[in-house]
């Protein structure tokens, strides 16, 4: 039996129900429930609060949330085999756990939830950047959720983090800059996970800004994707199909400089200035 709640520890959990990882589906878990509380408390205060969990697994973070009072989880999870578990938990905790079986990049799972939401996850890494994108370019902003506290590959982490002039400095950094506080927390060894992947995790927490730079998300999208795919150029070439010095002199910024000098406010007035353009 664990400490933190009596039900029998995820060793055990994943040899009964034959939950042997699968590498497509980014299945690396996490088995020391003392971790999955660490970064159950890197989301702040849970009483009362609804958390939303992409690939609960077999339910480490899920039973740490529940521990540590969450009001509510919202559990999505792609691998059917993981369902039996998880209901193991739910009856633990009776009223508390939903578990949706779905792809959380197709699958809608916050429709009507009432009071504060936050979204806490060990993140499939083969997805993991694309659903960090979704929840940062969402509408209307400020979003339903309260934060994210999310585990991804350090060299994600850091590029989620990195501002104008860092190395890492690219597409992440500019949208969860322009919407977010966004921090690294701590970082998690390889030995942590079961399998043990090949690089070290962070766990970022991002709270969102009350009121960003006014631009469409995906429009900035747009721009940073083109301006950072050919990061060693000029932006007067690399933003070409997209108006090229023409944009860049309207903006007021100097078509020979490059994309990672680039503010993100500077980023935001290009995107403002090709929606305008386009419509
Ligand atoms: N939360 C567990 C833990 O910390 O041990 C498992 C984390 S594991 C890194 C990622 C989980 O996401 C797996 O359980 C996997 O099946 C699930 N998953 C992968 N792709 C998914 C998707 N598109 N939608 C929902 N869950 C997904």
């Amino acid at each position: 039996m664990s400490a933190i709640d009596g039900l029998p520890p995820l060793r055990d959990v994943i040899a009964t129900h034959g939950l042997d990882a699968k590498k497509a589906l980014g299945q690396n878990f996490l088995l020391d429930l003392n971790l999955t509380q660490k970064i159950a408390r890197a989301a702040g205060l849970l009483n009362g609060v609804t958390v939303i969990e992409v690939g609960p697994g077999p339910g480490g973070l899920t039973r740490a949330l529940l521990a540590l009072d969450a009001g509510s989880v919202i559990a999505i999870e792609r691998d059917a085999r993981c369902l039996p578990a998880l209901a193991e938990v739910g009856a633990h905790y009776p009223g508390r756990l939903r578990v949706i079986e779905g792809d959380a990049l197709t699958h809608g799972y916050d429709d009507g939830i009432a009071g504060p939401v936050k979204i806490v996850a060990n993140l499939p890494y083969n997805v993991g950047t694309q659903l960090l994108v979704n929840w940062l370019t969402v509408e209307p902003w400020p979003p339903a959720y309260q934060s994210l506290t999310l585990m991804f590959q350090r060299e994600v982490a850091e590029r989620i983090v990195a501002r104008p002039g860092d190395s890492a400095y690219g597409r992440l950094g500019v949208l969860a800059g322009w919407r977010t506080e966004a921090r690294i927390v701590f970082d998690v060894p390889p030995q942590a996970f079961t399998p043990p992947p090949k690089v070290t995790s962070s766990v970022v927490h991002l709270v969102p800004r009350a009121d960003p730079v006014a631009c469409e998300g995906p429009v900035l999208a747009r721009v940073t994707q083109a301006a950072f795919g050919q990061r060693r150029k000029m932006l007067r070439q690399s933003l070409k199909a997209l108006g090229g010095e023409e944009l860049l002199t309207k903006a007021a910024i100097d078509p020979t400089r490059r994309a990672e000098t680039l503010s993100i406010e500077e980023f935001c007035t290009l995107a403002r200035l090709v929606a305008s353009w386009n419509r």
